[in-house]
């Protein structure tokens, strides 16, 4: 019998994966409709920020999406995204919920549903917010996104991915973000409380909510993300979920060493080993 190669299937666990920021906007994205201040009409392209969303990419095995943005047509199609295998929700607020119907485009591709974790509350507001999607009636025209809802329950694995989903403060309400390697997404965040900090132990790059300068009641603004930073002491900062408050360049330009502001677009690396395991991959500095 004759042995095909499987020359495109990795012959090791791999031990890297990249991340890709989609989206790195706040709710109402920049530029915001009907606004024309510098930023909503800068011509720098790190100032046109979709709604927030990131994709990690673990190499030869699957692509995961985290939150599906109502940009998130646009997004797949700047980025050439053909695949995602599973989607990670960190709450179900609208700009993090809305482009879920977008997805069908990938059960037909992949011919399967995709597996879907969120708290309880995120897959309830799910049911409800699509509830077209898992009604038992046949739906009739345009498809329905096909998907299988997981509740968190600690740690599981995607993959040679194992993600930690992160309990964090929005306003005063307990969202998700993930911790994977020495990577962590928390967005849309007011507060990491106490019992989370032993779960970011160890994290080198992470990417956090920076909504503006001023305080807000459920986003960190620069000053308070900045104390989280330092706290955390991580390699790499990225800042995401920006209004138009913040320009690119000049916010950069007053942020302390290895603290940027994401852009849709940005691309790095992460290892899938944990930065607090001495035997772990650095992260990337670069
Ligand atoms: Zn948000
Ligand atoms: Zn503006
Ligand atoms: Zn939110």
């Amino acid at each position: 019998m004759n042995q095909k190669a499987t020359s495109n299937t990795p012959a090791k666990t791999p031990s890297t994966a990249s991340v890709l920021v989609l989206g790195s906007g706040t709710s109402h994205g920049v530029p915001m409709i009907g606004c024309e201040c510098a930023t909503c009409r800068s011509d720098d392209p790190r100032d046109t920020r979709s709604r927030a969303s990131i994709l990690i990419t673990v190499h030869g095995e699957a692509s995961i999406l985290i939150d599906t943005s109502p940009d998130l047509r646009a997004q797949a199609l700047q980025h050439g995204l053909r695949r995602v295998d599973a989607i990670l929700y960190t709450h179900s607020h609208a700009d993090h919920v809305l482009g879920l119907d977008d997805v069908r485009r990938f059960n037909s591709l992949q011919r399967q549903p995709i597996p879907c974790y969120g708290d309880l509350r995120t897959l309830t507001d799910l049911r409800r917010t699509f509830a077209y999607a898992f009604e038992d009636t046949a739906h009739q025209g345009g498809g329905i996104p096909r998907v299988v809802l997981f509740p968190l329950a600690g740690e599981f694995s995607i993959g040679a991915a194992a993600f930690t989903p992160v309990p964090v403060m929005h306003g005063s309400r307990v969202i998700y973000g993930y911790r994977v390697g020495n990577f962590a997404y928390l967005t849309d965040c007011s507060a990491i409380p106490e019992t989370s900090w032993p779960l970011l132990e160890g994290v080198e790059v992470v990417i956090l909510d920076a909504l503006r300068d001023r305080p807000h009641p459920t986003h960190l603004s620069i000053a308070e993300s900045l104390q989280i930073v330092e706290r955390l002491a991580p390699e790499r900062a990225f800042f995401t979920h920006m209004c138009h408050d913040l320009p690119h360049v000049a916010t950069c330009a007053r942020l302390p060493e290895g603290v940027e502001l994401a852009y849709d677009g940005l691309a790095f690396e992460i290892s899938l080993r944990n930065g607090a395991n001495p035997s772990g991959v650095r992260g990337p500095r670069e």
